[in-house]
């Protein structure tokens, strides 16, 4: 099965291209959603967290309190070096599997979607990677409208892979600069190519 990785700093737009492929029927897999699922209330991931951090992270009704983990983790690289080293390795084996029930399942290709392809070592299972890109003031405002402050939103990029590291490592760079349809007719074209190539 061919992989497609799709990676972008925090707000990038790479959710989104993932969902304009989605619409297209392709399967994705998306690294935060399985990162969320393990940590559901018993789950891995989530008995790993509350081994690290201790009740403190848990909400009364016994799942973790994301964003005070986030706000925690984002200003103290320490700690969010902790908590990458413990998760990071399920999240990963989690992703194998979801991609390996994928070609069971007969999938011929298929999307990868994460924050942290490269530096999780995930992009070796890709056949290309693509990297989604905005200004950083429009990402900004796209956060701010979804809700995120801007001094966390900002502690999450600063956390993340420089822009221009991550595009040397790509093979293909996706603008998000202009409008989502722009965005969708960018991803529509690139996989189209993508498909070709495998002609
Ligand atoms: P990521 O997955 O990289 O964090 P998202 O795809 O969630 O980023 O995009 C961040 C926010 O910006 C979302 O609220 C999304 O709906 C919005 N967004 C993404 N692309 C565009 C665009 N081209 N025009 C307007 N809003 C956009």
């Amino acid at each position: 099965m061919r992989v497609l990785g799709l990676t972008g700093g925090i707000g990038s737009g790479k959710s989104t291209a993932a969902a304009v492929l989605a619409g297209m029927g392709v399967p994705v897999v998306d690294a935060d959603q399985v990162a969320r699922r393990l940590q559901q209330r018993g789950a891995p991931g989530w008995r790993r967290v509350r081994e690290l951090f201790g009740w403190p992270v848990l909400r009364a009704d016994g799942e973790l309190d994301r964003p005070r983990l986030a706000r925690w983790i984002f200003t103290d690289p320490q700690q969010r070096a902790r908590l990458d080293a413990a998760l990071h390795p399920l999240i990963g084996a989690a992703i194998r599997e979801d991609l390996q029930e994928l070609e069971a399942h007969g999938a011929d290709t298929a999307v990868l979607v994460a924050p942290l392809l490269f530096e999780s070592g995930l992009d070796r299972l890709c056949r290309q990677v693509w990297v989604v890109e905005a200004p950083f003031a429009l990402i900004l405002e796209r956060l701010r409208a979804r809700g995120l402050a801007e001094a966390d939103a900002r502690a999450r990029m600063a956390a993340q892979m420089a822009p221009a590291e991550r595009r040397r490592r790509a093979q293909l760079v996706i603008p998000n600069g202009g409008s989502r349809e722009e965005l969708a007719a960018r991803v529509q074209a690139a996989w189209q190519r993508f498909q070709e190539d495998a002609r």
